[in-house]
């Protein structure tokens, strides 16, 4: 009997009728939310050749030993597994390019224990992060997770290394691509200290499926405050922002908005008054005419337009007013100027509306990416003007600092564009891509921050890792010899 003759009394044994293989089901699970199968699904006049890469079947497992089960199924039967958390991710990570069995966890998705004492919460990690972070609200904690999509779960935060979660991880368990069931931690007895979660943390679920997490959870705090500060140079802003950081301040939240951003995406209290009349002019009709001459928003850099850097603190109110003082007069270092807490609040309120703009701006027959890309400091500003000169002509494209740490910052550059035709916006969506790929790579940066690599940005992954490529590869090779773990991605 082939494999796949095999499989519905093989499942049906492990998992009773969770599982799937109607049409409806498989078209489902063919995609996630990558911009180009947006744009290839976009219309009437998207394209009429593509051809969605469906699995085979669809799994919803209720706990680890059931994934077990599934994965140890898959290595005898020979057929790919794709873990599947959300679907929210943006780089194709999801997609069964092999066709075979997609493992969606969402059943998994409780907080099995809460230790007080030690400020830890155990989560399996089906869990979607809106809703544990309710969840711990309702208990009195938080994750203080920044500005994650609603419709991510913890497992994908933690393969695709989302949300800064992994610096939370005190544990986990995984089930590798042979089905073991293994635990590890950050407070294991190993010499030499080997780092066992680096195969399994942001390896996009190429090397095991994560079923739960041990992460440090915190009081909820009794009080957060946000501010806007504006300075008129991108540098003095990114100089500010490196002081805060270096400083060993804890901001919740620290994000520096170029110009154009602040018009498109946050465009009333954090904006100038000089964007401000821009912006209602360009929501005049003007936006459209934007997108179609991408090159007009270069003139945008003759006006003294200012850029914004928000930054946040939770905590006692003393606490905060500390370090709220501490971080002006570091900005004062710069010469700014504080615009009190009116900009900090609107972002907070507003901070995920630009992903509400996404649909309608393929609706309308555009389309809209964010490309994440980070560096250290003293190449930052180097790296978003090459990649600035590289695009701005071809697309709308504005950006924000974010993810700070002492060494590092990344950069979110988010483009939109619209040319009239499908195939032209297709040509030019890859041509963007490519070119701010090619762009980092030459200007030092690193091509992923947070979003992951998957099937987008697979091609330019062995440029950057050059020889280490090889060590991951043979790595891959000894935990999943059969090679069916979420295959294709990642370059594996
Ligand atoms: C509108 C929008 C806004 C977004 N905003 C942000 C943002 O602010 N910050 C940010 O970091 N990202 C953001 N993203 C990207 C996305 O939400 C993240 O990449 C997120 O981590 C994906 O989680 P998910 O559960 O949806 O994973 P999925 O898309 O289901 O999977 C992502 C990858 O992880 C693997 N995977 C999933 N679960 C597991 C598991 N349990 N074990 C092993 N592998 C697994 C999958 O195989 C795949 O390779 C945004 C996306 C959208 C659409």
């Amino acid at each position: 009997m082939k494999p796949y003759e095999q499989l519905p009394r093989e499942l049906t044994r492990i998992l009773g009728e969770r599982w799937s293989d109607t049409a409806a089901n498989r078209l489902l699970y063919s995609r996630d939310m990558s911009a180009e199968i947006t744009l290839k699904l976009r219309d009437q006049s998207g394209d009429p050749n593509f051809a969605p890469m469906r699995p085979h079947v669809v799994c919803w497992p209720e706990d680890a030993h059931e994934v077990v089960k599934l994965v140890k199924l898959a290595n005898r039967l020979k057929i790919p597994i794709v873990p599947f958390g959300g679907g929210s991710g943006v780089v194709g990570g999801t997609i069964p390019v092999r066709g075979g069995m997609i493992i969606d966890l969402k059943r998994m998705d409780k907080i099995l224990k809460l230790n007080n004492e030690q400020g830890t919460a155990d989560i399996e990690t089906g869990m979607l992060g809106w809703k544990l972070e309710a969840e711990l609200n309702r208990t009195g904690y938080t994750l203080h997770f920044p500005t994650p999509a609603r419709s991510a779960t913890l497992g994908g935060y933690l393969a695709a290394r989302s949300a800064d979660v992994e610096d939370r991880l005190e544990e986990a368990e995984v089930v590798t691509p042979r089905g073991e069931l293994i635990r590890f931690g950050r407070h294991a007895k190993l010499f030499p200290k080997i780092r066992t979660k680096d195969l399994f943390v942001g390896t996009e679920g190429t090397c095991g499926i994560i079923t739960k997490a041990r992460l440090k959870i915190q009081p909820l705090p009794p009080a957060e405050c946000y501010r806007g500060i504006s300075f008129n140079r991108l540098e003095s802003g990114l100089m500010a922002m490196r002081l805060i950081i270096q400083a060993n301040l804890r901001p919740t939240v620290l994000h520096l908005h170029d110009p154009l951003s602040l018009l498109f995406e946050h465009s009333r209290e954090t904006s100038t008054s000089e964007q401000k009349t821009l912006m209602t002019q360009l929501k005049q009709g003007g936006q459209n005419w934007l997108l179609q001459h991408p090159r007009m928003t270069t003139l945008l850099n003759l006006l003294p337009l200012e850029v914004i850097l928000i930054v946040g603190f939770a905590g006692e109110k003393t606490f905060i007013s500390e370090q709220e003082k501490i971080a002006l007069s570091l900005c004062q270092k710069v010469i700014a100027r504080d615009l009190g807490p009116g900009p900090g609040e609107q972002w907070k309120q507003q901070r995920h509306h630009p992903s509400f703009m996404i649909p309608q701006l393929f609706d309308e027959g555009g389309f809209m990416d964010t490309i994440e890309v980070a560096t250290t400091w003293d190449l930052l500003e180097g790296l978003y003007q090459k990649i600035t000169r590289a695009l701005q002509h071809k697309v709308c494209l504005m950006a924000h600092f974010s993810h700070a740490t002492p060494d590092s910052c990344a950069i979110s550059f988010t483009f939109a564009g619209k040319t009239g035709s499908y195939e032209q916006d297709l040509a030019l969506y890859q041509e963007v891509w490519q070119e701010a790929m090619e762009t980092c790579l030459l200007a030092g940066g690193t091509i992923s921050h947070q979003h992951g690599i998957g099937l987008l940005k697979a091609p330019y992954l062995e440029r950057e890792l050059e020889n280490c490529m090889k060590v991951f590869k043979a790595v891959k090779k000894k935990l999943d010899p059969a090679g069916i773990m979420n295959p294709g991605k990642m370059s594996l």
